[in-house]
């Protein structure tokens, strides 16, 4: 496998998985720089909206295929907002007002216990029947004062009670160390060099 497909536009994300996958000589490319189009995210859960982006990637272009997805699962609110994390507010997506509606949804809640959830999905080829799943969490409080610049989504109301800072108050190297998707990508990379727990 020489070059993959990554199922996301964002840069930074691009940026990381390319840093951690260059040493086993892996080049990875953007969907949209080979002229695919997003691919919806219809389901309940994380995992089924990750196999879908993948599998549209790797369907359009013939290549390999990675995709994630991610969110924010808040126990009080059962889940909330889970897949619906980036839209929880509603169209057009804004950090700000999906902060304003977990906040105010967690009015007077004593129990603030919060976890961010990543799942990275690696088909081989459009029909592989058997992808490479790899998952992590990461998990904290919500606080209803932001603090801290760095990050993004809900990272400045996401406490690390052991650490005394918000994710948004952590640098981008030491959030990756820690993260549900750098720590996810750990995974996938072990799964790659043969040191995970890696499907025959
Ligand atoms: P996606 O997986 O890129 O679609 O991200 C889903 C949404 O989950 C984002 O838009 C954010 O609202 C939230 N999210 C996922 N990971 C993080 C994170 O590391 N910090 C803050 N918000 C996150």
């Amino acid at each position: 496998m020489k070059k993959i497909v990554i199922a996301s536009n964002n840069a930074g994300k691009l940026a990381e998985i390319s840093r951690l996958l260059a040493p086993l000589g892996i080049e990875v490319v953007t969907q949209a720089s080979l002229g695919v189009t997003e691919a919806d995210e219809p389901h309940m859960t994380f995992v089924e909206n990750a196999l879908a982006k993948a599998r549209h990637a790797s369907l359009a272009t013939g290549l390999p295929a990675l995709a994630d997805d991610s969110g924010i699962c808040v126990r009080a609110l059962k889940g909330e907002p889970g897949v619906f994390s980036a839209r929880f507010a509603g169209e057009p997506r804004s950090d700000e007002r999906n902060n304003r509606k977990l906040i105010e949804a967690l009015y007077g809640q004593p129990d603030r216990n919060a976890y961010y959830y990543c799942v990275i999905v690696l088909l081989r080829h459009g029909q592989d029947p058997q992808p490479v799943i790899v998952e992590d969490t990461w998990h904290g409080e919500i606080i209803a004062e932001p603090a801290g610049q760095g990050g993004f989504g809900y990272d400045p109301h996401f406490l690390l009670p052991g650490l005394g800072k918000t994710a948004a108050e952590l640098s981008m190297e030491d959030k990756n160390k820690i993260s549900h998707r750098g720590k996810a990508l750990a995974r996938l990379v072990q799964v790659l060099t043969g040191n995970g727990k890696a499907p025959a």
